[in-house]
């Protein structure tokens, strides 16, 4: 066993990281086809280096570059997409290689009925290429098993646990790598004829790379591709499924993806995905951006009086109605139950405060025939750069303000100044 090994293996999965890490950091750029033609072109090494290719490291370890980096790795970054990006990018790295392998193995059944022309190089070894082609249809049917599984683990893991992402994605790595490990090694140990000793080994250096690249990737996500609520949202873990396993259409995925199934309007993963990029781009220019968060006085009360239905029409035609009300370039989204969130660039917080009052007053003036009183808003605003200069302290001054309006009366618009203002035209009732 070598020092020399081990410091060769970590160099490799260096440079594997960084390599991929910078193809998927470029999607935006190039296209997400690089990363994923990178990942696939690797899975022949990948698979020949675990049948035959072990080094012995410290403290006295037999592993196989090929699973420990490649597959160890390619796991891994299959999360990082998933985390990324969502389901549907995902299932398409997970399909694909899945397909590459089978016409692979179809391919290689093929060229056995060749009658080969001898050259002066080294003859085909068949019995070696039927050996990988077992290796390959077992390992890629874990393949798709482990691409699937280590999003659900990820899923159910940030349910139990809403502690540090660090630890979140490396038990999701290390739990699906030792299921791969289980499953995986016997069939390597039967055809390969890999030592017993290999299994333990194996299992070590893939928990320890699922550790490594958790790091890693934790590292890539704070550091080169920040987002405000990383890993808060909870998609229903039979939808992800679904998503992952095509049990839905794409089409009606596409559709679904980003908005709000009963209001249409964008929703809360969609915030959390772009709203801090417009934010950022605006106060990059120097412009001034306002946050508008927006609460139905009463709305439980609606929901009791007049039943559900009721309420969802209500939520309905409230989105409706503030959607005509904003200029093109602002953004709304349904933060949750009767709350909605509206991020308006170039807006300073006279503006914003102009913005609110009209949307308060129109509001009071929807006319809904299920509803004896007039419909009421709270409005929270906050503007950049007095009051952040990023989207989670913006909307955090906002609910603040929103708080503020609520525990004065409700029925209210609460700016920058932090002074209540009008209630809508008189039109409403105090609470
Ligand atoms: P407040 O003035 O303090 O905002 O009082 P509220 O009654 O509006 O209280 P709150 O905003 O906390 O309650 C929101 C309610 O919205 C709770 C829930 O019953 C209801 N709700 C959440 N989502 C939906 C939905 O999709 N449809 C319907 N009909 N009701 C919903
Ligand atoms: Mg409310």
């Amino acid at each position: 066993m070598a020092i020399a090994d081990l410091g060769l293996l970590l160099l490799q999965l260096a440079l594997y990281f960084m390599v991929m890490a910078t193809l998927f950091g470029l999607r935006h750029r190039y296209g997400i086809g690089i990363f994923f033609c990178a990942l696939g072109a690797m899975h022949f090494l990948e698979t020949y280096l675990a049948a035959t290719f072990y080094v012995a490291v410290p403290p006295g370890i037999v592993v196989s570059p090929g699973s420990t980096i490649l597959f160890s790795g390619k796991i891994m970054l299959l999360l990082l997409v998933y985390i990324r990006e969502d389901a549907v990018a995902v299932r398409q790295p997970i399909y694909g290689l899945f397909m590459g392998n089978i016409l692979t193995i179809g391919l290689v059944a093929l060229l056995r009925a060749n009658v080969i022309v001898p050259t002066a190089g080294p003859a085909p070894d068949f019995l070696f290429m039927d050996q990988m082609g077992t290796l390959m249809i077992w390992g890629t049917l874990l393949l798709l098993a482990d691409g699937i599984l280590i999003i659900l683990v990820y899923e159910q893991l940030g349910r139990w646990y809403r502690g540090s992402m660090l630890a979140r994605l490396a038990a999701s790595g290390v739990i699906v790598l030792t299921f791969d490990q289980l499953m995986f090694w016997p069939v390597l140990h039967l055809v390969a004829e890999v030592p017993v000793d290999t299994f333990l080994g194996g299992w070590v250096a893939k928990a320890t790379t699922a550790c490594i690249c958790a790091v890693l990737v934790t590292a890539y996500l704070r550091y080169f591709e920040p987002r405000v609520f990383d890993g808060f949202a909870h998609p229903r873990l039979l939808d992800v499924f679904d998503a992952l396993t095509y049990r839905q259409r794409y089409e009606e995925l596409l559709q679904r993806t980003g908005r709000d199934g009963l209001t249409g309007v964008s929703d809360r993963g969609q915030m959390e995905s772009e709203a801090e990029n417009m934010i950022m781009g605006s106060i990059k220019r120097g412009m001034p951006v306002s946050v508008l968060l927006i609460d139905i006085d009463d709305f439980k009360r609606v929901n009791d009086e007049f039943g559900h239905l009721v309420g969802d029409a209500v939520l309905r035609s409230l989105a409706q109605m503030l959607t005509h009300s904003l200029r093109d370039s602002d953004r709304i989204y349904r933060f949750g139950g009767d709350e909605f969130v509206v991020v308006s660039n170039n807006l300073a917080a006279d503006g914003a405060r102009s913005l609110a009052d009209r949307l308060h007053w129109q509001t009071a003036t929807l006319r809904n025939p299920d509803l004896r009183e007039p419909l009421t808003i709270s409005i929270g605003l906050a503007t950049s750069p007095q009051d952040g200069t990023n989207f989670i302290s913006l909307l955090s001054a906002a609910d603040k303000r929103l708080y503020s309006a609520k525990t004065t009366g409700r029925n209210r618009v609460v700016g920058t100044d932090g002074e209540p203002g009008d209630d809508a035209a008189g039109l409403v009732r105090q609470t």
